[in-house]
């Protein structure tokens, strides 16, 4: 996208569009995304969690409150069809219904039809 400055934003071999991570959260990609697909993400910065916290997710003590999130500059994020995700797209798999599919263009037309 040219106004990424960056050059954040790329294609995969399977047409996947995925954010990089050289994105510096500028917004240009969600202000400009006709349908609403990208999204700004603060990034949180856990960096003073212990790492038994970090780890098993456990609160954070109550006598250190540095441990608290100290925020972050922002990512664009995207769904990116789970690109690398041998098993294939989290959404498809935990949906109880049936309801998400991945489908090709190709079938996807051919659904509709
Ligand atoms: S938010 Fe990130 S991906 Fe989007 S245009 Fe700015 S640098 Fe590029
Ligand atoms: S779980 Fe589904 S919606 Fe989320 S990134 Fe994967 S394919 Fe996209």
């Amino acid at each position: 996208m040219k106004d990424c400055s960056p050059d954040a934003i790329h294609r995969s071999v399977n047409g996947e569009v995925y954010i990089g991570n050289s994105c510096i959260g500028c917004g240009n990609c969600q202000k400009n995304c006709p349908y609403g697909v990208i999204q700004l993400e603060v990034k949180k910065d856990y960096a003073r969690r212990n790492l038994w916290q970090t780890l098993f997710g456990l609160p954070e003590s109550s006598r250190s409150e540095s441990a608290e999130p100290q925020g972050g500059h922002s990512k664009a994020v995207k769904c990116d069809m789970c690109k690398d995700i041998i098993a294939g797209p989290a959404c498809v798999r935990s949906c109880p219904t049936g309801a998400a599919m991945r489908a090709s263009p190709e079938d996807f037309l051919g659904l509709i039809r």
